[in-house]
Parts: structure tokens; C-alpha cells; sequence
């Protein structure tokens, strides 16, 4: 059998945590897991019963799990600490033995990710990690200024972030990337919406200059309006450069099980199956 790629051990003033047992490359899947129990967004009475519904086995894993809550009913205060979502825009959630247990980084090394197909939650490294390192991810929306995500990881889990951009007082160079890049994101829609794609690509330009200085971030969002602009405004051959990038953005977040992969392989392949296709008639963007 393969040995395991990480452990589950102590971390110090966080309870429990993730750690590589060696060194893990980027775009390593590191696990996927099923769910221990599903919690349905269909009110407080089928959450009582999924608790309820669990094996024994299962529910002693679940009440081994940090409880951040001390001030809701037990099962309340686990689900709340530990549940992810089936999915970034899902209300439906989960709970996880062991990827449950990865703790917060503001400077994350690896993207957690709901598969519908496989029904496993995946963990990939999204850096090269190294052996005895501990792995972690976002809990939050990163495009939040240090006091921001620190009130609220404080609010919703309890802890104050130890990472090196909230330990340090001086996070001005992180707080001015996340705020450029919330202004460049409205800029890439407004000049977008204002038939001007070419100021468009030079925001997403931007951006992803910005986003090479800080650890953890991603790049897909911005790699997808890249491409999204260009096959508006029927520059196929710039569309396909940002669909592969885009493509092994995903490769490296999801791996190639991912839906999302298998969707931007069929733009790579063609970028004008996509659904806003020269939307916008032609605008050259070359050397935008
Ligand atoms: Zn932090």
C-alpha cells in the first residue's frame, strides 16, 4: 500500500492538523474523502436527524472534531466549525473525518474542492510542500484586508490567524494587492460592459501581476475573464492561450477529474462552443 502523504497530528495552539510525511509537489492530490455525514439546506429538523442517522463509528469521529461553538448545542457547534460546502456557491454542506481537521491559512498551500461526480471532497496541493509542513487552506473569501479576515475568523471559528501576513503588523503591501484587485475587478467589468475589452485584459494583467506576490492565491478567476473577454470579441486565437492556462490552473486546484477541467478542455479545444462567443463582434485585443 501506498504510504499515506500526510498525518494527522497535534499542532500546536490549534488543536489538531494536517502535515505533510514528505515532500508533496504542486498539483499532488493529497486526498478525497466522503463525507462522514451531509447536512441538506432543508431546515434545523433534518440536521437534528442526519446527526441522529449516523453510524456509531461515524459519530464518533464527528464528536472528536473541534468545536469552536461552545455556546450552541454540541452537534450545532461541530457542524458550524467544521462544515464545507458541496460546491462554491452550494448551501449544502458536509462534514469530514479528516480533511475536516485542516486548519486556516491566510497564506494557503492547498484548494479544497467539492467533486459532484466522485461525491469526495479533494485536497491539491496548490504549492510544492514540504515534509513535516503543515498543510492548510482558506477558510474565507481571501479578498479581505488583514483586520477584515481577522474579525471574521475571530467571529466565525474563534482564533486569531497566525500566518505571516496577519502576524505581522505591517501587512500594507497585502492589504493594498487585495483592495487594488477588488477595484480591478470592478474595472474589468465596467470597461468590459463599456465595449472597451482591450482596458479590460490590461486589469486582468494587472491582477495577476499582483497576485504573483502573495502566497497561496489563484489565479482562475482572473484567467477565466482572460478568456471570457477574448472569445466575446472573437480573438479565438488569444481565447485558447487563456482557456490553457485556465486549464491547468484547474488541472493543478481539481486535477483532471474535476468538472471544471473537463469543461475548459472542450473550450481549449474549441474556443467558440463557449456560450458568449462573439457576443461583442470583433475588437482585435493582440498586444492588449
Ligand atoms: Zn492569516
Amino acid at each position: 500500500m501506498e504510504e499515506s502523504l500526510y498525518i494527522v497530528k497535534d499542532a500546536p495552539g490549534k488543536g489538531r492538523g494536517m502535515f505533510a510525511t514528505r515532500d508533496i509537489k504542486r498539483g499532488t492530490c493529497i486526498i478525497s474523502e466522503s463525507p462522514l455525514v451531509y447536512f441538506y439546506n432543508t431546515g434545523p429538523a433534518d440536521t437534528i436527524q442526519a446527526v441522529n442517522d449516523m453510524s456509531k463509528k461515524n459519530k464518533k469521529y464527528f464528536l472528536a472534531l473541534r468545536n469552536s461553538h461552545p455556546e450552541l448545542p454540541q452537534d450545532i457547534g461541530i457542524i458550524k466549525t467544521n462544515a464545507l460546502p458541496l460546491g462554491c456557491e452550494s448551501l449544502d454542506c458536509a462534514v469530514f473525518r479528516v480533511i475536516s481537521r485542516i486548519n486556516h491559512s491566510c497564506a494557503l498551500n492547498v484548494k479544497h474542492s467539492w467533486n459532484a461526480k466522485l461525491k469526495k471532497e479533494t485536497i491539491f496541493a496548490t504549492e510544492d510542500i514540504p515534509a513535516g509542513s503543515e498543510i492548510v487552506t482558506d477558510y474565507l473569501s481571501l479578498l479581505m484586508t488583514r483586520e477584515e479576515r481577522l474579525k471574521r475568523l475571530a467571529a466565525s471559528f474563534g482564533f486569531t490567524c497566525q500566518c505571516k501576513y496577519c502576524a505581522s503588523e505591517s501587512s500594507e503591501e497585502y492589504d493594498a494587492a487585495v483592495n487594488r484587485i477588488k477595484e480591478c475587478s470592478d474595472l474589468i467589468a465596467s470597461s468590459c460592459a463599456a465595449s472597451n475589452p482591450r482596458r479590460s485584459i490590461g486589469y486582468v494583467r494587472e491582477v495577476l501581476g499582483l497576485i504573483d506576490k502573495i502566497d497561496g492565491w489563484g489565479k482562475s478567476t482572473f484567467y477565466h475573464d482572460g478568456f471570457q473577454i477574448s472569445a466575446m470579441y472573437s480573438n479565438y486565437t488569444l481565447a485558447k492561450e487563456w482557456a490553457d492556462l485556465l486549464l491547468e490552473s484547474y488541472r493543478i486546484e481539481e486535477g483532471e477529474v474535476g468538472e471544471k477541467y473537463e469543461r475548459y478542455l472542450m473550450y481549449s479545444q474549441n474556443p467558440r462552443s463557449h456560450e458568449r462567443a462573439g457576443w461583442g463582434g470583433y475588437i482585435d485585443l493582440t498586444g492588449a
